[in-house]
């Protein structure tokens, strides 16, 4: 009997953790949270980043099945950290509720909300050396990297969740929707054999997907799955440690990411229910999972399309939010992305010009990476591009 998961999303809606919102979530966010967490868990430091940021893992639970997860690898990709602070706080207020019980009873949970602090504070996707932490598996070069490989290594855990955020350019599906969610079982070798391990990863996707679709259908997707050592999923599977890597995407008008918030939330549930399917379970299948369509580059934030542009004529233009860090905010800054006629994209706004001439400011050029804050026709309002005025819905 699985759990209700319209339940969850409803207490989600009312008991998510409060102190975390929208895309910038550094440590400093995150600290009095840490300072707070009850008696259910401990903290622990294992060790700092490049620029001296302390590194945690939060543990709780007492049963013999070791998960291991880690959020905010990359610094800017701070949707599951949030949904890892809503799921201590979901364990910690129904921790009397038999399904939280039994989940403590089953399992030992370790989670490193914040593997790369410094990124988060720069909102990069890179730490302070300019590395890629998901490409410094086998080098170990960063103290980061040297961080998860010791926890996995002397923790030895029997299911890994790697936690990312993806860009609002991933689409799915047929016609294509953004894609909300995204996961990958990574191959363990050139050869992207299904090895046993590999399928665990694989039905518990099912599982998600599944569990997923009833609240955005076919906005499920499934990363390709090219084998890279460089990757930290890869070696973990490599090892025989299932892995699932999970791509927090967006939501047609969610820049905050919240709704996409809840639905990590659910999944983080999801899977842990999965993987007590899978004990009594000898054969995991993989089918299911092959039959989540694979996520492509095909989406923008806007695309105009049929505008009358000086010396190219009738065409097509793409603009992208530029997520930008000002003091200590962050700004969508809106650039265009392409001129080109975009038949194979879509935007999550478009917006048609009929062909008309856009009335063009003095001095401004129609190129690609010019920053465009709004674009009028004659006796129309003026386009404004902003996160605000960007929904589908
Ligand atoms: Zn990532």
């Amino acid at each position: 009997m699985m759990m209700n998961y319209s339940a969850l999303k409803d207490w989600h809606n009312s008991h998510k953790e409060s102190a975390l919102f929208g895309r910038y979530i550094t440590l400093n966010t995150i600290q009095p949270l840490l300072d707070n967490l009850s008696d259910l868990f401990s903290v622990e430091t294992l060790g700092h980043s490049v620029e001296n940021r302390p590194v945690s893992k939060i543990t709780f639970g007492t049963g013999p099945i070791k998960v291991l997860g880690w959020s905010q690898m990359h610094g800017n990709e701070s949707t599951t950290t949030k949904a890892l602070f809503d799921l201590f706080k979901w364990f910690d207020t129904n921790r009397g509720e038999s399904e939280v019980k039994k989940f403590l009873a089953e399992f030992t949970f370790t989670m490193v909300p914040m593997l790369n602090p410094d990124g988060a504070q720069a909102y990069t996707r890179i730490n302070a050396n300019k590395i890629d932490l998901n490409r410094d598996a086998q080098d170990c070069s960063q103290p980061e990297s040297v961080i998860l490989k010791e926890l996995y290594t002397s923790l030895k855990p029997d299911y890994c969740l790697n936690l990312h955020g993806q860009r609002t350019i991933f689409g799915v599906g047929d016609p294509v929707k953004s894609a909300t969610v995204s996961f990958l079982s990574p191959s363990q070798d050139e050869l992207r054999t299904v090895t046993h391990s590999r399928k665990k990863g694989m039905a518990i996707i099912s599982d998600l997907n599944q569990m997923l679709q009833e609240f955005i259908p076919d906005c499920v997707g499934r990363y390709d799955d090219g084998f890279n050592m460089n990757c930290v999923g890869d070696t973990l599977q490599h090892r025989n440690i299932p892995t699932i890597l999970f791509e927090a995407g967006h939501f047609p008008g969610d820049y905050d990411r919240e709704v996409t918030r809840i639905f990590m939330f659910l999944s983080l549930i999801r899977v842990f229910e999965s993987v007590l399917l899978l004990k009594s379970e000898k054969t995991p299948s993989s089918n299911p999972y092959f039959s989540i369509p694979e996520n492509k580059k095909c989406f923008f934030d806007y695309i105009i399309r049929n505008i009358e542009l000086p010396e190219i004529g009738v065409t097509d233009m793409a603009i992208q939010f530029e997520e930008t860090l000002i003091g200590n905010e962050l700004n969508f800054v809106p650039k265009i992305a392409q001129i080109a006629e975009l038949v194979d994209f879509k935007g999550h706004c478009e917006i048609d010009f009929e062909s008309k001439k856009p009335l063009i400011p003095a001095d401004f050029k129609f190129e690609i990476g010019n920053i465009i804050e709004k674009i009028q026709v004659n006796g129309k309002l003026p386009t404004t591009f902003s996160v605000k005025s960007n929904n589908l819905l």
